[in-house]
């Protein structure tokens, strides 16, 4: 939402449900390739896990066709088409994402057998949280040496300052912290992060304190006044015209709703033709009211 109000507006402005913090799931069809092989890759690894929590080893063939198989139904469901070259080097691409994952540092215990209580979380599990719905679970919790390390798994690196993204890595804790099952106790937690980046997994963690728990807290109602805000924004404005722009050119180049927006030819321009439509506007109101008063 912050990166760019008008995406978010497009995504959620108008359905009809209750307000989501952390990371909703996704609801919208994948606009590009990119986003349905990263999504697939996500729905692959969840199978991954579960199969391996429930110690059914993957060979390396099923793995290979388990993946084929997903992305050509995820292309037929949405109906898209690549070039044939594409599709191949999207999914060898895949692949090899997938399985240079299980050899991280922080997720290879859970594939070598190495005694670890561990859990696997679907991100849809929502915590309800001093009234809010929260979609900040982790993708996987390992219990080792006294504490549960929860990680968070992004198969695209996310945009965003380090500290927001920190703060929001924290609603992790919030949300274990309301599950049965898990402490409630925020020093039981660690946090760990591996992320997708110039075509590696980086891992790292994230400071824990009370402190930090309350600001990412603060976070989230500060990010549900601004949605209240907005939708209200967009309520007024169904153009959608006036709605602030993405706050940098980089959340444009793999925005899903970049071929109908007008920052499609240079967000620059775009901010700028919309700065003055509205200050024409502004204008011209006055104007008119003393036209016909
Ligand atoms: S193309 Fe850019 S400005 Fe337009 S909705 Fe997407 S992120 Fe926002």
């Amino acid at each position: 939402m912050n990166a760019c109000p008008r995406a978010w507006a497009m995504s959620y402005g108008t359905a009809a449900h209750g307000w989501r913090a952390g990371n909703a799931p996704e609801t919208t069809p994948p606009r590009t390739f990119d986003q349905l092989l990263t999504r697939t890759m996500r729905a692959v690894w969840m199978k991954r896990l579960e199969d391996q929590y429930h110690r059914k080893i993957w060979s390396t063939t099923y793995a290979k066709q388990t993946l084929d198989a997903a992305v050509d139904d995820a292309m037929d469901v949405v109906n898209m088409s690549v070039p044939r070259v594409h599709l191949d080097i999207g999914k060898e691409r895949s692949k090899a994402q997938l399985r240079s994952l299980e050899q991280t540092q922080t997720l290879r215990p859970l594939f070598t057998g190495q005694p670890r209580r561990w859990a696997y979380f679907d991100r849809r599990m929502s915590a309800t949280i001093g009234g809010v719905e929260v979609y900040a679970a982790p993708d996987v919790a390992v219990f080792h040496q006294h504490r549960w390390t929860l990680v968070r798994v992004q198969f695209r690196s996310s945009q965003g300052s380090m500290l927001s993204q920190q703060l929001e890595h924290l609603l992790m804790i919030h949300w274990a912290m309301n599950q049965p099952g898990l402490p409630n106790d925020f020093e039981a937690y660690n946090i760990k992060v591996v992320r997708w980046s110039s075509q590696r997994w980086k891992e790292h963690s994230v400071d824990v304190s009370e402190a930090l728990l309350s600001q990412s807290m603060a976070l989230m109602h500060h990010d549900i006044q601004e949605m209240l805000w907005l939708r209200r924004w967009a309520g007024a404005d169904p153009s959608y015209a006036s709605l602030p722009l993405a706050a940098h050119h980089e959340h444009c180049t793999s925005c899903p709703f970049r071929p109908e927006c007008p920052a499609r030819d240079g967000l620059a321009k775009a901010k700028h033709d919309q700065k003055r439509t509205i200050a024409g506007s502004h204008y011209n109101e006055p104007t008119k009211s003393a036209k016909t008063a």
